[in-house]
């Protein structure tokens, strides 16, 4: 029986979905101006180990991440002179980019980073641009319920009036004006209460995103507030009560909690059944920070001669809910044990019946709220046993099937059991990488090149296959 953390009991409790063997998860997914920080990704791959825990299960998995490209977004100056305050986004201007071009420019280096570090692809990845509509249909339902009110343009949600507030957070009415003024730097000052939030803001003067709304003058527009997106795409894809709900823990209040309000003051009924939260990532034991310079990318990491799949092996080694301390001397010893473990499979014979007790133990592992730290060992302990290499083979790729670390298809390359040279090796990879960004005609090119060296590549689903001419 698998069991997880459930941030709105407190408690880690048997995992029962709605409607067996299907899962519906949300993760919120990231804001695309910039390139996703390992912060995130360190949450995404909490998701992504979730989902590949809930399939070795057994489970069928739909998953919706979401892909915020509205807001924050502000301008100052006006007219032709107008300056945008994000430098990231101003220099896509500079290049006469619009908005949602820059979006799809950082959603496209997402999905690739995605991809490196081997998280699985959403079922889908909605954009908040594109659900607007829905967003202010469930405006709509919260003012015609009296549960919000709009003031010259802006509808917020009137939090007095939802009785379960705070359930997820802790952060009950009584204490809220007090939190309110630590977490939100608010420049709303036509609110009710100092409470509520914004489900629609009124557009200010030369924002460029902004849509029609039944609210405010006509030709002014606006634009959602951030919590109604995720509550507009979660009900769309999974319905009003769907299985789990994926974030960071910075995520719980005020965003999550506001998402709850919303849609049970929507729909009359219960909104998630398993909230899920990530914990915090620091670098050298302090937080992230522009100022200070140590926001990392997965191309910093790239940069600096680290495999992405390194930071998802270092992701394993600390259990999600608990804090971690990135640092490269930490990467540096991800890498090398797996390059480690790649090294040790290397001569492994060809997968057969695997080891029972192993996978027992491994099966235990994941299942308690995603033991991943024990489970990483549970795979060291089985390397070095006596077994015979075909059964650790057929272990550990099952195994792998969970970690992610991609371990299969270093072994096909091997299985060929063909002395490549390290240049013919090299121009594989740059193929691969080639491919990977869609630039076929090169690819093509190289693979040319790879034969007149007396080498096929062959595209195979999980890798590059390698025959000698
Ligand atoms: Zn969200």
């Amino acid at each position: 029986m698998l069991r997880l953390y459930n941030t709105l009991t407190r408690k880690v409790e048997d995992f029962k979905p709605i409607n067996p063997p299907n899962v519906g998860i949300y993760t919120c997914g990231p804001t695309v101006y910039r390139e996703v920080h390992i912060g995130n990704f360190r949450t995404y791959l909490g998701a992504d180990f979730l989902r590949r825990t809930l399939e070795y299960n057994g489970f069928k998995v739909t998953h919706i991440k979401n892909i915020t490209d509205v807001g924050h977004m502000r301008q100052v100056g006006h007219g032709h002179h107008a300056v945008q305050i994000d430098p990231i986004i101003k220099e896509a201007l500079d290049q006469g980019k619009t908005p949602l071009k820059i979006a799809k420019y950082y959603t496209s280096i997402f999905l690739q980073d995605e991809e490196k570090l081997n998280i699985k692809k959403a079922t889908k990845y909605p954009k908040a641009s594109e659900h607007v509509r829905e967003m202010i249909e469930i405006i709509k339902i919260l003012l015609k319920k009296d549960l919000a009110y709009e003031t010259d343009g802006t509808v917020y949600f009137n939090v007095k009036k939802f009785k379960d507030y705070g359930k997820l957070s802790g952060n009950t009415l009584e204490r809220m004006d007090k939190l309110l003024k630590a977490v939100r730097i608010s420049v709303e000052t036509d609110k009710k209460d100092s409470v509520d939030f914004a489900l629609w803001k009124k557009a200010e003067k030369g924002r460029l995103m902004k849509w029609q709304s039944p609210w405010g003058p006509p030709a002014g527009g606006g634009f959602p507030g951030w919590h109604i997106e995720c509550t507009a795409m979660s009900i769309k894809y999974l319905g009003d009560t769907f299985d789990i709900h994926t974030g960071g823990e910075d995520l719980i209040f005020p965003h999550h909690e506001d998402e709850i309000a919303q849609s049970e003051g929507a729909s009359g009924q219960k909104f998630v059944n398993y909230w899920l939260h990530g914990g915090y990532l620091l670098v050298d034991n302090e937080k992230m920070s522009r100022s200070k310079g140590n926001v990392y990318t997965i191309s910093d990491l790239e940069k600096k001669k680290f495999e992405p799949l390194a930071f998802r092996y270092l992701t394993l080694m600390t259990h999600y809910r608990t804090k971690m301390n990135f640092t490269f001397d930490a990467l540096h010893g991800a890498q090398t044990a797996l390059n480690r473990l790649r090294a040790d499979i290397a001569n492994w014979d060809d997968p057969r019946i695997g080891c029972a007790e192993y996978e027992q133990r491994f099966l235990e592992a994941i299942n308690n709220d995603l033991n991943l730290p024990e489970a990483l060992s549970i795979v060291w302990e089985l390397v070095r046993s006596d077994y015979p290499r075909s059964a650790k083979a057929e272990s550990l790729f099952r195994f792998d099937e969970v970690l992610g670390l991609g371990l299969k298809k270093k072994l096909e390359v091997r299985s060929e059991k063909l002395e490549v040279p390290e240049k013919v090796m090299e121009m594989i990879k740059e193929r691969e990488e080639l491919r990977k960004q869609k630039r076929y005609h090169l690819a093509d090119q190289m693979r040319n090149k790879i034969k007149k060296m007396g080498y096929n590549a062959i595209d195979k689903e999980e890798g590059t296959e390698i025959k000698k001419i």
